[in-house]
């Protein structure tokens, strides 16, 4: 199955994105986490992005799209996929739509997580990382903290906080990316039929991990 995870930044987009790869085998396609090793490892390809990413704006399609297209070339996608940052604008899910055609693939669900937004602030700002790129999990200080402080559970690296999360400016660039660029998608992907709308919320006592379940049971249910 071909998976689109939607939900702007701290609604446990990732979160999700991640326990479905787990239970499915389908990789998680994470265009940030792609970038940020490319950032790390500076390669050409980062140094590059690393220019946008720095102050939270888009990297510009023309380096986004054919490594987006390159990934979903990789063996191990040919089954399903769960894709994760990326299309950010109708431009990029219109050219997704035509790479996809081109193998005869298309969308099948694309899961829309909504959360409050002094909820999101507040996660992003006590989110932390694993800064161990081949292992990435991801923890926050309130919800979900590590065992030990500053290690990561699964890889013993250290967590560290994201260079653009901890700066106000660029969350508030990011989110109002999102409200303009982004959350248009909502409608391109209702108009085809494939969208399904998650509430994420303390609120509601409902997060990722809910959302990841009732996702998997509808799939093992077709
Ligand atoms: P967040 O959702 O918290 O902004 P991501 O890890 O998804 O974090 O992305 C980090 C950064 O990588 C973004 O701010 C942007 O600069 C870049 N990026 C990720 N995905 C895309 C995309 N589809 N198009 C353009 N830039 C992207
Ligand atoms: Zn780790």
């Amino acid at each position: 199955m071909n998976i689109i995870m939607m939900g702007a930044q701290g609604t446990g987009k990732g979160t999700v994105a991640g326990l479905l790869s787990e239970k499915t085998g389908w990789p998680q396609i994470s265009t940030g986490d792609i970038f940020r090793k490319n950032v790390e490892e500076k390669t050409e390809l980062g140094i590059e992005a690393n220019k946008y990413m720095a102050s939270g704006n888009l990297v510009p399609d023309e380096i986004t799209v054919p490594m987006v297209a390159n990934r979903l070339n990789e063996e191990d996608a040919k089954d399903g996929f769960i894709l994760d940052g990326f299309p950010r604008t109708i431009a990029q899910a219109e050219k997704l739509d035509e790479i996809l055609k081109e193998k005869n693939k298309k969308i099948d669900m694309v899961i829309n997580l909504t959360t409050p937004r002094e909820e999101t602030i507040e996660r992003i700002l006590t989110r932390r990382v694993c800064s161990n790129q081949e292992c990435k999990a991801t923890y926050n200080l309130v919800m979900h903290p590590p065992k030990v402080e500053g290690i990561c559970d699964k890889c013993g690296a250290e967590l560290v906080q994201r260079k653009d999360d901890s700066s106000r400016e660029s969350i508030n660039k990011r989110l109002e990316i999102y409200d303009t660029q982004t959350a248009p998608l909502v409608e391109y992907y209702e108009k085809k039929g494939v969208l399904r709308t998650e509430e994420v919320s303390t609120k509601v006592n409902r997060l990722g991990n809910n959302v990841a379940d009732d996702v998997l049971r509808d799939i093992k249910g077709e």
